[in-house]
């Protein structure tokens, strides 16, 4: 396993070196607050009209799509399980993670983004979402030869802290 894991403060819209970036969709694909709106907003309305035929998706499930206006080859879109409501919660983040990266895989994706999926409006607690993400990547890792780099883009500058520590602790 020769692949890079890195965790970067930033907008995972606005990850041009990616093949692929991951979208912390909803069920129905539409646009919405946080990473869904920032996705649909920079890809443009084609990206909403692939979506349409592909939803609803249920949780722990990912699917994949062109990018259009963003500067990537691929969209692919999990939905995280809503914490509280959705069970088994950690089972359910951890197939999102799996899934996307075999998708990318099948795709022959050399480099993927993800955001913290779930640790938003789905209310997800940010510590356990990263232990889940970064020991679910690293573990899928083994079987991925070709992907070179799986960067984990976090909004504010804790949660980086918080996902670099614990890539540190697992590692
Ligand atoms: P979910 O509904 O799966 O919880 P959200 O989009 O509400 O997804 O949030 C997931 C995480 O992504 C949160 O930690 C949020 O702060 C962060 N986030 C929101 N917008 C962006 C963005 N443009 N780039 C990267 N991370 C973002």
């Amino acid at each position: 396993m020769n692949a890079i894991i890195e965790c970067l403060q930033g907008d995972i819209a606005n990850q041009p070196d990616i093949d692929a970036v991951v979208n912390a969709a909803n069920a129905r694909l539409e646009t919405g607050g946080g990473v869904a709106g920032a996705l649909h907003r920079a890809a443009g309305p084609r990206l909403a009209e692939e979506c349409r035929p592909l939803a609803p998706i249920r949780p722990g499930q990912a699917v994949i799509t062109g990018a259009y206006a963003l500067p990537n080859r691929y969209v692919i879109h999990c939905l995280g399980p809503v914490y509280g409501v959705d069970e088994p919660a950690d089972v359910l983040l951890a197939d999102c993670y799996r899934q996307a990266l075999e998708l990318a895989h099948r795709h022959e994706v050399s480099s993927i983004a993800f955001p913290a999926i779930s640790a938003g409006a789905f209310g997800y607690p940010a510590a356990e979402a990263a232990r889940i993400a970064l020991s679910t990547v690293l573990d899928s890792l083994p079987e991925l030869a070709g992907l070179k780099r799986v960067r984990f883009v976090l909004f504010d500058a804790a949660s980086t802290e918080l996902y670099q520590r614990t890539l540190d602790t697992l590692t």
